[in-house]
């Protein structure tokens, strides 16, 4: 194993173990309602991380980098990563998002579980208790109140970067007060948007996030964890610092968006160490640069825009860059893995390309991906001679090539096997009636090898009324056939694929490509709409050759000259093949 390139969060972290930060850490004093999920975790010098997401969607390719991110350093250092719902937003949350996250993180190859066993999975929402009690807590502490303006006036007094804000009129009020209005809205007895609970922070911050943040907010919506136990909810800036705090996380680790946001959760967990109410050390947040991806947009919406209007099939469809959608098309997870691992962790923006997604799967594939034929647009070949040659029409040649290009050690190549006769199936383009300059495939007068059989010359072709080849006619050059001693008797410039007509099996292929015909489809405030591709989807009736018959849904392959193929998780029958595309077999892309 090559040691991993270092980067900042692996440097922090090294040189918390090494300084022993998170050894003393204490389990006992601040139960909050985490207490339960303790049994069985009580280590002190390790670390903990955690991947967070919000079960309101399908995760994509930019989740990946983030899940990679915290349970790979997890794995690295012998700690472990949860695996949290931060589900304080009841109206967006399902769940079927939560199912889906869990299988997709799964997937990706993640485990929850720490050496005793114990599953590391948690919800926002089991914490709602202990996050309604430090509310209270803060509120006993003159740290915060319950402001009853309307939102319009709220945003208004907040003021902009320029301009500092305006305290508003509910500022001032007792902590009395304050902690009866907050029960009143705890109890329901408050409209949505007739307060909000804030924090009493700096209105003059030159942080904009610091000027008395909202809190808890009323929403009279049905959770689907807590069910309508409560109709007001945390903010996710004032939930998230607790969530990590109960759960001893150690290094909380974001994307840079949240950077400013820090100051807050820093501000949330001072208070609450204040009171007694949270374990030491407390987590500490990091901050690191999202993943923008190439041909790629991310954002929920657009998303979601593209599988309602039907533009694609699915939040699975093969195009779609979600994790459901990557393992459709065919990536592996292990691809995904190195791919995260090759654009590291850093603190700099940068657009990463498509190109390299697509490199780790080839590099994935290109040992362990078995290797078949198949012909996409197909024109018959007739061997004219095989008769005479083979003493009958109906003669079938048995052909064999190796099923992967490298055997391993002591053991003899697996073998795929095909027939060859007197009819087989070749691609339209591999035959020219008048053949353009440095034309080495089939014309006539030409000799090519069929691939894993006989070198052949063809003599001509057959068309239709209206010109279009209909039939390529060559004879067989006896003794040549591939893997016998004559093989190299006859020498050819070029050896082309083909699919028996004999034994070939008609397969749907569905030639996938990039979904967008610009690299940053929705950068700089362009219509995404306007930027899909016409040729992101291509339907070939294929034939393929006889060793794919035994092909399971998610079985990838290479197509030799076509590159990488998967048999369709949903629609892949062996009575009916469907295989995807992949990737081609390298970059066309100008990379
Ligand atoms: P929303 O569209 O609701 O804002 P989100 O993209 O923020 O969704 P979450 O479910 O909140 O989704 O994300 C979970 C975690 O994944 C967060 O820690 C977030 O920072 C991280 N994440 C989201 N998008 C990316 C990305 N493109 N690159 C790296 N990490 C990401
Ligand atoms: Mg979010
Ligand atoms: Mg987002």
């Amino acid at each position: 194993d090559t040691p991993k390139p270092t980067n900042f969060l692996r440097q922090i972290i090294e040189a918390d173990l090494a300084r022993g930060t998170h050894a003393g850490r204490r389990w006992g004093g601040s139960p909050g309602d985490a207490e339960h999920h303790r049994q069985g975790s009580v280590d002190t010098a390790r670390i903990r991380t955690r991947f967070p997401p919000e079960p309101n969607g399908y995760l994509h390719v930019g989740h990946a980098k983030s899940i990679c991110v915290n349970f790979g350093l997890a794995r690295d250092y012998g700690g472990i990563c949860h695996l949290r719902f931060d589900d304080t937003n009841p109206e967006k949350e399902e769940q079927e998002y939560v199912d889906a996250i869990v299988e997709a993180v799964r997937w990706l190859g993640f485990d929850w579980r720490d050496a005793d066993g114990h599953e590391h999975l948690y919800y926002a929402s089991d914490y709602f208790d202990f996050m309604y009690r430090a509310a209270e807590y803060l509120i006993e502490r003159g740290l915060a109140y319950v402001d009853e303006q309307s939102a319009e006036a709220m945003r208004a007094s907040r003021g902009d970067f320029t301009t500092p804000g305006t305290d508003s009129p509910w500022r001032g009020r007792s902590i009395e007060e304050n902690l009866a209005r907050f029960r009143e809205m705890r109890d329901g007895k408050l409209p949505e948007g007739a307060a909000v609970l804030r924090a009493k922070i700096d209105m003059a911050s030159p942080n904009i996030n610091l000027r008395d943040p909202a809190i808890y907010r009323i929403k009279h919506a049905e959770h689907h964890n807590t069910g309508n136990r409560w109709c007001i909810y945390p903010m996710y800036t004032y939930a998230h610092p607790i969530e990590d705090a109960l759960e001893h996380i150690t290094h909380s680790i974001c994307t840079l968006e949240f950077e400013d946001q820090r100051p807050f959760y820093d501000w949330v967990l001072d208070r609450l160490k204040e009171g007694g109410l949270i374990a030491q050390p407390q987590p500490r947040q990091y901050e690191f640069a999202r993943l923008n991806l190439t041909y790629v947009v991310t954002s929920k919406r657009k998303l979601k825009h593209l599988v309602d209007s039907g533009t694609l099939s699915g939040w699975d469809d093969p195009r779609m860059p979600t994790i459901v959608g990557l393992r459709r098309r065919g990536f592996t997870p292990e691809s995904i893995r190195d791919f995260c691992e090759r654009i590291g962790v850093t603190k700099d923006y940068a657009w990463i390309d498509y190109a390299l997604l697509e490199a780790c799967l080839r590099d994935d594939l290109e040992a362990r991906a078995p290797r078949a034929m198949v012909v996409l647009d197909p024109l018959k070949l007739e061997l004219t001679n095989w008769a005479e040659i083979f003493g009958s029409a109906d003669h079938l040649e048995q052909c064999e090539l190796p099923a992967l290009p490298h055997a391993r050690e002591g053991e003899a190549p697996p073998l795929r096997r095909f027939t060859l006769g007197r009819e087989t199936w070749i691609e339209r383009e591999d035959f020219a009636e008048n053949p353009p300059k440095g034309y080495k495939r089939l014309f006539p007068g030409n000799r090519v090898r069929l691939k894993g059989g006989y070198v052949i010359e063809c003599t001509g072709c057959e068309k239709d009324a209206d010109g279009n080849v209909t039939r390529v006619l060559a004879t067989v050059v006896e003794g040549t056939k591939s893997g016998t001693p004559g093989a190299d008797s006859v020498k050819v410039k070029a050896a082309i694929t083909w699919v028996g007509v004999q034994d070939g099996l008609q397969a749907e292929v569905r030639l996938y490509d990039r979904l967008f015909t610009d690299p940053q489809p929705d950068a700089g405030g362009k219509d995404y709409l306007a930027l899909l591709s016409p040729d992101s989807l291509k339907v070939a009736t294929a034939w393929v050759e006889p060793s794919l018959a035994k092909a399971q849904p998610e079985a990838r392959f290479q197509f030799e000259r076509f590159g990488y193929f998967v048999a369709d998780q949903r629609d892949h029958r062996p009575e009916r093949p469907v295989f995807n595309r992949i990737t081609g077999l390298k970059d066309s892309w100008g990379g």
